[in-house]
């Protein structure tokens, strides 16, 4: 078990540096996810951890001792890629004793291994078959005993179920969480799929452009992002982001939408001068408990998910600028069955709950 501490982590190809200076401390036992969109940097980050990727920068710590120039294999981490690559002609038991025989590890210490990450993933049954006799989800979870038998320090996880299909994936992604409670090791796993990352994570490294955005809880993010990057990216369906221009910010702020014949206001600590635009964010889910701020729509849209359904709707106000590029309001509704497209209603929410982000810097105005 172990810890890990980044310190000014830097990457560069050539003269281009693609990381640029990350510090972050993941904390021993904990199950860490770096997430972001594709060419952020998170699996050059994970491969700079695994000794895969040299450091061009700053200092990489796991447990007491600095990595940076420490071989892939003495790092006392193990790795799990998003293609399986087992050996056809091995067993599942092979495949997964394969990395320890190669070690020279004696035949007895391979073979309880395996039988203790068998086990531990349910694989007895497999243990003698090849890996074609296997499904999709059950090589992926020989590829994690491989990793297992090495009994790592820190598991590394580069996107491991984006090969599997949807329902299989949110089974394996159970299974990941029941491993990580099961073996209690510190855990690094990359996606681009904020649900995998809300749903697994102790800790959420949001990176963008080679930096991190923010690092928190799943619900610290969702609940209280830094930017406008991090509130976009986290949530599905995305919070809601209406354009604004402050009007007047004495002992609160009053904010007039730009999209809807709306005002907003709130107290705010933050004093930004009035003239500043702004965006107004608020989740779908805010509109159901509803309040002073009210927004006059036209439905374009309703997706009807069973337990509850999305209104997909723009702005009634013909007025303002009708032609506008702003994307629909989704409002989340428990009841709208009888929601037809084309209808008009009126939605609202609690100023309160909206949070307000500054359009020039993309920060948060708290
Ligand atoms: P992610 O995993 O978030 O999709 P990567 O870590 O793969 O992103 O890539 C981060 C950035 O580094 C991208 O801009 C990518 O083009 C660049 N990059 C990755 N590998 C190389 C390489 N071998 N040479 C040059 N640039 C690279």
């Amino acid at each position: 078990m172990a810890g890990l501490e980044l310190q000014d982590i830097r990457k560069r190809y050539g003269e281009t540096e693609v990381i640029h200076g990350v510090d972050l401390s993941i904390p021993d036992g904990a199950f860490t996810v770096f997430v972001g969109p594709s060419g952020c940097g998170k699996s050059t980050l994970l491969r700079m951890v695994a000794g895969l990727e040299d450091i061009s920068g700053g200092t990489m710590t796991i447990g007491e001792r600095v990595v940076n120039d420490v071989e892939p294999a003495d790092r006392g981490v193990a790795m799990v890629f998003q293609t399986y690559a087992l050996y056809p002609h091995m067993t599942v038991g092979e495949n997964m004793g394969f990395g320890l025989r190669m070690n020279g590890a004696p035949k007895a210490e391979i073979e309880s291994r395996v039988q203790e990450a068998s086990k531990i993933l349910k694989l007895d049954p497999y243990l003698k078959r090849k890996p074609k006799a296997l499904s999709g989800g059950q090589r992926q979870r020989v590829a994690i005993g491989r990793a297992i038998v090495r009994h790592p320090d820190v598991f590394l996880f580069d996107e491991p179920l984006s090969n599997l299909d949807a329902e299989l994936r949110v089974a394996m992604r159970v299974e990941i969480s029941r491993l990580h409670q099961e073996l209690g090791t510190t855990m690094i796993y990359v996606t681009h799929d904020q649900v995998e990352a809300m749903t697994l994570a102790d800790q959420i490294v949001v990176l963008r452009d080679g930096r991190i955005e923010q690092v928190g809880s799943p619900l610290e993010l969702y609940d209280n992002p830094d930017n406008l990057f991090v509130a976009g990216f986290i949530g599905s369906p995305r919070m809601n982001f209406m354009a604004g221009t402050v009007e007047s910010s004495d002992g609160g702020v009053r904010i007039s939408l730009k999209d809807h014949d709306a005002t907003v206001e709130r107290p705010l600590s933050a004093r930004p001068a009035p003239g500043t635009e702004v965006v107004i964010g608020v989740r779908p889910e805010q509109f159901a408990k509803g309040g002073a701020a009210e927004l006059d729509l036209r439905v374009d849209v309703v997706e009807h998910l069973g337990s509850s359904s999305f209104i997909y709707a723009a702005p009634v106000s013909a007025g303002k600028s009708s032609a506008t590029d702003e994307p629909p309001v989704i409002v989340e509704s428990r009841d709208a069955r009888g929601v037809k497209d084309g209808s008009t209603f009126r939605a609202s929410f609690d100023p309160l709950d909206a949070l307000l982000f500054d359009v020039a810097s993309g920060n948060r105005l708290r």
